[in-house]
């Protein structure tokens, strides 16, 4: 990553080391500090989570470009934050791009646009000058949307430009701070291009473009109007540069234009009517769009255009057209498709409720789920499988719960307690004994906490107990509580309280205004109501009157009310 990174920026790795380091209860992600970045304590995994791939790679890759954006040359003011957090953001899709391919790169950039098309934030400026709090300027503004913008200007300028471009500003302000104008400056220097327009609508103002696509087609005359209509609520009309791909089987031919007004319609002849138009055929626009096109489109699309994007819109485009047999037809070709996060979801959009995604789908679900090379592609098939709730896959469920991937042992699991609740209940108890984390962690906990099994309260009260005082231990609150709700015993169930309130006394002073309210009165207050409860319906039972006392003396005076 050191070594790409240097690369493509033109820059050596600046310093004379690179540490990362975990922190136990740290308060963000991570912290790019200079030379030394400080990650927060899931960064640290064991073997059996990496067989799903390091979910913590695209933290790594940002902070590590941090070194550059951010320590090499640091935004001059917190208002210009993004000429650091785009860049580190913007990493996360050149890191996926070059070491797992076009279409991992793709779907992190897909990723990071939802993030920043779901946080509601069309009129904050990417460059801000008022903002209330600091911390208000890392959202998803500063960093995801800032990062899309960077994938719009890259496709715009060419990859040879940008990446010259990225070198001239690091090279030109090292050791001091910048600004976005600084970026401008250095682009526009290699490119030779004037690019106030785009720092302008994109840096300098806020929002994004949503946009109703149409085409007119005229067999008779040889051609089509493409229609693309700007339909965003703040009335601002975006310049966009995109390309349009027509496509005649597989043949395309490409033609740039330049979407400049509230709407714009672009006539493209043709001899034989087209089998697509695909705008945006890069799928670089960061926009919210409504697309026209036929199922037949979308079809050709999935098999020629070739984008990750491309080919996610046509599956989620067929997926709620499944009364077509054509469109079950895509689904059940995505299924295997070349990139494991589309067989995924692929998988995901596979309704079992219609019979022939049921009966068309198994054999190669079944086919996914013992032989796919990706451990989450076999978790997703597994879990649908489980769907059809056959005696006959118990075997291949059983063998898949010792599957390295604790995704895959834990859907199968979840698998096999549908079909074969004995076995699965032995298999419960065994595995609880094993260290385990992830979705194998949360079946087999979930399967124990609601059993309220006695004999494993040594496991569950005892682990809690030895847990050190941590964000975790916080976590694991809720389960235990629903565990002590399930069982009778009362001098388990005082164990665990006393555990519970041991923790809550624990906790530093600066930290009780925000975890009391829960531990009191959701957790502990949750038990006793419980308890209360059962204890009015057996009035004879002088334990459970006893153990409804002990609890309440645990509470504070202000939560002892209602009870
Ligand atoms: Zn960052």
């Amino acid at each position: 990553m050191m070594t790409f990174f240097s690369k493509i920026t033109g820059v050596d790795y600046p310093w004379i080391k690179y540490s990362q380091i975990t922190g136990r209860d740290y308060v963000a992600g991570a912290m790019e500090n200079t030379t030394a970045t400080i990650h927060q304590e899931s960064a640290q995994q064991d073997a059996r989570e990496l067989v799903d791939g390091n979910n913590w790679e695209g933290t790594i890759a940002h902070e590590l470009f941090h070194q550059w954006f951010g320590d090499y040359v640091t935004t001059e003011s917190w208002s210009n934050l993004t000429v650091n957090e785009s860049f580190a953001d913007y990493s996360q899709t050149l890191w996926d791009e070059y070491k797992y391919g076009k279409d991992a790169g793709d779907a992190e950039n897909f990723n990071g646009m939802q993030g920043y098309l779901m946080s509601g934030s069309e009129n904050k400026q990417l460059v801000r000058f008022h903002y209330k709090d600091k911390e208000d300027m890392f959202d998803a503004v500063s960093y995801q949307k800032g990062g899309r913008i960077l994938h719009m200007l890259r496709n715009y300028v060419g990859d040879s430009a940008f990446f010259k471009s990225l070198n001239n500003y690091l090279t030109t302000n090292k050791f001091k701070s910048a600004e976005a104008h600084q970026l401008r400056l250095a682009f526009e220097d290699v490119t030779g291009r004037d690019l106030n327009w785009f720092f302008n609508q994109w840096y300098f103002n806020s929002g994004h473009p949503s946009v109703d696509i149409d085409y007119q087609y005229d067999d008779a005359a040889g051609k089509v109007n493409v229609i693309i209509k700007q339909t965003q609520k703040s009335g601002k009309i975006f310049s966009l540069p995109l390309a349009i791909d027509v496509y005649d089987g597989a043949n395309k031919k490409r033609y740039n234009v330049w979407v400049k007004n509230g709407v714009d319609t672009f006539t493209i002849s043709y001899a034989k009517r087209p089998d697509l138009v695909n705008v945006d055929g890069d799928k670089v626009m960061l926009w919210v769009k409504k697309d026209n096109k036929t199922l037949d489109n979308y079809i050709h699309q999935y098999t020629h255009a070739g984008n990750y994007l491309d080919r996610r819109e046509a599956i989620d485009f067929a997926s709620k057209k499944l009364d077509d047999p054509k469109a079950v037809e895509l689904i059940k070709t995505a299924l295997t498709d070349k990139y494991h996060g589309l067989r995924n979801f692929a998988i995901s959009k596979a309704d079992l409720k219609k019979e022939t995604v049921k009966t068309g789908f198994e054999s190669v679900l079944l086919n996914l789920a013992k032989s796919d090379k990706y451990a989450t592609v076999r978790a997703s098939a597994i879990q649908k499988l489980g769907d059809y709730k056959k005696a006959e896959y118990a075997d291949l469920f059983k063998k898949a719960v010792t599957d390295s991937s604790y995704t895959v042992a834990g859907n199968a699991l979840a698998a096999l307690i549908k079909v074969d609740p004995a076995t699965s209940s032995a298999l419960v108890k065994q595995l609880a004994e094993k260290p385990s984390k992830g979705i194998l962690q949360e079946v087999v906990m979930s399967e124990i906490l609601k059993s309220g099994d006695e004999s494993m309260a040594e496991k569950i009260i005892g682990d809690f107990a030895k847990m050190p005082l941590s964000q975790g231990k916080f976590q694991a609150l809720n389960g235990l509580a629903t565990y002590l709700s399930a069982i009778k015993n009362a001098e388990k169930i005082k164990w665990g309280v006393d555990e519970i309130v041991k923790f809550r006394d624990a906790i530093p002073e600066n930290f009780k205004n925000q975890t009391d309210p829960f531990i009191n009165g959701m957790v502990l207050k949750g038990i006793l109501a419980d308890k209360t409860k059962k204890a009015k319906e057996n009035a004879a039972d002088t334990a459970l009157q006893e153990l409804v006392e002990y609890i309440k003396a645990k509470l504070p005076e202000a939560d002892k009310k209602g009870f």
